[in-house]
């Protein structure tokens, strides 16, 4: 199967996405990565939800990224015993230590660090800003609040104390043993929640040991001011709005987001544009024609991937929020504009052997009537190199590595498929030829551009371009080795 769009499509899996038949129905819709939130669900929950998925990818034939995302240290409320309640404004509302299930008049929220800070007049923020409350009177196990602004508090919902800065750590011991947890089982990409300094990167990443890939989720003012070196240490991006637009005025978010984008695409990293993005779907059938526009922008930005939260983890309508993002993807991407956008915001190459070659790759693609451009691949790099040309043709990436493949299902445009043991060019050759037709990239009348890095099996950079016929009879036996 061969999607029609370049920008991939992240979705969160939760309570109302939980079995095969429903994980199933979002990837036949287009999703592409799924995310395990490790704020929700315990591990026999996450376990289950990782077995359902690379059973998929056995049935579809076709590598999935997962994505384990650690909670960080986010402050979250406890338990309600109906779940959520209605908070209602001007009524008072009681935060505590107690751990037993709150109810309308309290809960609890097991963090003394927040107690410690608390000062009368303090505000509480909670569930990405929807709520807000006014600390009347606190104490070292209290805070007994009025409401300002109501709504559904509910099970475990994220606290924000934008006045208060805590001292935290960037890893919980929860984060650790969720860490090594998703580790051990086998996900792709591992996301770091409320990174504040490239350091908090290099201590995840000493732990992940080169089993997943690491992202950073932005959201802390701290990672803004210092995003250029957290993204130098990370694999890739995410722009969490939720969060960051509690953190910071929320007028700074789009301004944030396009900057963030743009840095990440020119490292060739890839980044997602996470939150909110659909958000009336969690209960409407139809999302917003706002939404359809947010959505819409983060692909002419020219975002790596969209993402669904709790439209796909907890919404009524989760087949069709992916459904929404697939057919807004596929109509953007087919607009002229579209093109000259991606055209225009195109980057100089990344000086280099590699950087040049994925240049030309492009540039011969264009220029004659190519239908994909194959690239075989060891540390995915170069499939990196080539999506970060935006070209007009698709991406076929090969590699012997389905880790990589897994981790490539994130990068815009890049279609992957793991390869059988190749050690000649010309095997390669033949082999893209098939696999490009295979994918329905191309027919046996047309031609591809092949990159490789000979001699074969050597990582190291890209050396080799050829442009070949789809029709393997006609690669001759003279062809380069
Ligand atoms: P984060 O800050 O990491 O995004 P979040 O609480 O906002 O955390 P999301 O994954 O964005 O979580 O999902 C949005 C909402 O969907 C959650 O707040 C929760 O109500 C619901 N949800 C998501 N995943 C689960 C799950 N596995 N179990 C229960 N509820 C979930
Ligand atoms: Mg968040
Ligand atoms: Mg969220």
């Amino acid at each position: 199967m061969k999607r029609q769009r370049n920008v991939k499509i992240v979705a969160t899996l939760g309570p109302a996405s939980n079995d095969y038949p429903m994980i199933r129905a979002l990837f036949d819709a287009g999703a592409d990565v799924f995310r395990l939130n490790m704020s929700h669900g315990s591990h026999d929950e996450i376990r289950e939800r990782h077995k359902i998925i690379r059973q998929i990818e056995k049935d579809t034939n076709q590598p999935i990224a997962i994505l384990a995302d650690l909670q960080g240290p986010k402050l979250r409320c406890g338990v309600f015993s109906g779940d959520s309640e209605e908070l209602i404004e001007g009524q008072a509302f009681r935060f505590d230590l107690d751990p037993t299930e709150g109810n309308a008049s309290r809960v609890c929220l097991p963090h003394t660090e927040i107690f410690a800070a608390l000062r009368p007049g303090a505000t509480l923020l909670v569930n990405d800003g929807k709520l807000r409350l006014k600390v009347d009177d606190c104490g070292p196990d209290f805070a007994n609040c009025t409401v300002q602004n109501g709504g559904t508090i509910s099970n475990r919902k994220g606290v924000n104390v934008p006045d208060v800065v805590l001292p935290l750590a960037a890893l919980s011991d929860k984060d650790r043993a969720d860490l090594e947890f998703v580790c051990e089982l086998g996900v792709d990409w591992v996301a770091l929640s409320f990174v504040q300094r490239p350091a908090d990167v290099d201590e995840a990443r000493a732990l992940v040991k080169g089993r997943a890939a690491v992202l950073s989720k932005i959201e802390k003012p701290a990672a803004v001011a210092a995003f250029h070196d957290i993204l130098a240490v990370s694999d890739g991006i995410m722009v969490a709005r939720g969060d960051l637009g509690v953190e910071l005025p929320v007028q700074n978010v789009p301004a944030i987001q396009k900057r963030l984008v743009r840095s990440s695409r020119a490292a060739a990293k890839p980044v997602i544009v996470a939150t909110q993005m659909l958000e009336s779907m969690i209960e409407s059938p139809v999302p917003t024609r706002a939404e359809v526009s947010d959505v819409a922008t983060a692909i002419y930005e020219g975002a790596d991937a969209v993402m669904l939260s709790a439209e796909s983890a907890a919404g009524a309508y989760p087949v069709q929020a992916v459904t929404t993002m697939q057919n807004v993807a596929v109509e953007i991407e087919n607009d002229p504009t579209y093109r000259e956008v991606m055209d225009a915001s195109r980057l100089a190459p990344s000086p280099g052997v590699a950087g040049g070659m994925v240049a030309a790759a492009r540039e011969i693609a264009e220029t004659a009537d190519i239908k994909a451009i194959c690239c075989f691949t060891h540390s995915g790099t170069t499939a990196a190199q080539t999506a970060r040309e935006r070209p007009r043709v698709p991406i076929l990436a090969v590699t012997p590595f389905e880790n990589i493949a897994r981790r490539l299902c994130l990068t815009w445009g890049v279609t992957c498929v793991v390869s059988e043991h190749v050690d000649r060019f010309k095997e390669a050759v033949i082999y893209a030829a098939r696999a490009a037709r295979e994918k329905g990239f191309a027919d046996v009348t047309d031609q591809i551009v092949v990159t490789a890095g000979v001699p074969f099996n050597v990582p190291g950079t890209t050396n080799i371009l050829r442009v070949a016929p789809c029709d393997e009879r006609l690669i001759f036996r003279n062809d380069p080795e």
